[in-house]
């Protein structure tokens, strides 16, 4: 065994990161990425119980994959996950560039694990509901798609999710793996694409290959990268890795994005909030940052609302 300089030994560290692939004289496009840090910067930020992490995890890495997959600087996917559950909901947005953030609607909800193999029941916690996607491209309307969640009992919550919102015929998967002390030990996930008139001997060689894949966070926490399971879930298809792409969690909220909220909630909302004269405090739903807004600061925010 050697052992690097830092003395860290076996242990590699790999930042977040994507793989964009192809393969198969471009037949599959894929995707696979490792998402340890942003999954637990997600928990820290909303103190999620267990359950809504792997759930939060799951989505924020299927939010970071698609998003690369948008070719504007400017492009914006949004992923809505709406339920009877416990957990009532989450959102996730990310970019072309890797960026991405998410919350959940009830952070704290702590249901017992699936009968059947003791894994953390994200499912039950949503509950019945909708995965709704929008793209926002730029163009005049956005794109906005919607699936029912399939309930039940899967090996991967939310991935057959995600497979039926694509526009493509695709296969996921997504994974997050807990400590015992509620940190993250592994997150990731990964999308294999099929294009338009792919031959049946490379769909059985992709099938085979996914047999070789039983839980992407085992492979992860096993020390395999994202550019290991592309290998796996391709091999003999002739992969060529496209690009590597750094992500993360990262919420881009500011004074001024507070600012510009406070003034689109009109003036009548402002005059009430300046007669009340205390300051007050706004927190990003995404990231939990608070900013406080001083009676003086309302009073120019209402005389700009006035022009
Ligand atoms: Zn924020």
């Amino acid at each position: 065994m050697d052992k690097n300089k830092n003395g860290r030994g076996l242990h590699k560290v790999i930042m977040d990161h994507i793989i964009r692939a192809t393969a198969a004289e471009d037949y599959i496009r894929a995707f696979a990425a490792s998402t340890k840090d942003m999954t637990e910067t997600a928990r820290k930020a909303h103190n999620s119980s267990p359950v809504v992490t792997a759930a939060l995890g799951r989505l924020l890495t299927a939010g970071a994959m698609m998003g690369i997959m948008m070719k504007g600087d400017d492009d914006v996917l949004t992923l809505q996950v709406k339920g009877e559950g416990a957990m009532q909901g989450m959102t996730v947005t990310s970019d072309s560039k890797g960026n991405v953030k998410g919350y959940p609607i009830e952070p704290l909800v702590l249901i017992p694990p699936r009968e059947n193999d003791h894994k953390l029941d994200v499912s039950g916690a949503i509950g019945r509901g909708t995965l709704r996607v929008i793209k926002d491209l730029g163009l005049k309307e956005p794109y906005i798609g919607e699936v029912d969640l399939v309930t039940g009992e899967r090996a991967e919550d939310l991935t057959d999710d995600v497979a039926q919102s694509e526009q493509t015929p695709s296969t996921v998967g997504l994974g997050v793996l807990m400590n015992k002390d509620n940190t993250v030990q592994a997150a990731g996930g990964f999308i294999v694409q099929l294009m338009p008139e792919v031959s049946d001997a490379v769909i059985d060689r992709l099938e085979a290959n996914l047999k070789n894949i039983n839980s992407v966070t085992e492979l992860l926490s096993q020390g395999k990268t994202p550019e290991d399971i592309l290998g796996i879930l391709l091999e003999g298809l002739d992969m060529t890795v496209l690009e590597r792409t750094e992500t993360g969690f990262r919420c881009d909220c500011s004074p001024g994005k507070i600012e510009r909220a406070l003034i689109a909630t009109g003036r009548d909302e402002l005059s009430q909030m300046i007669d009340e004269g205390k300051e007050i405090e706004m927190v990003c739903s995404f990231c939990k940052k608070k900013y406080i807004v001083s009676v003086d600061e309302l009073k120019k925010l209402l005389a700009m609302a006035q022009r």
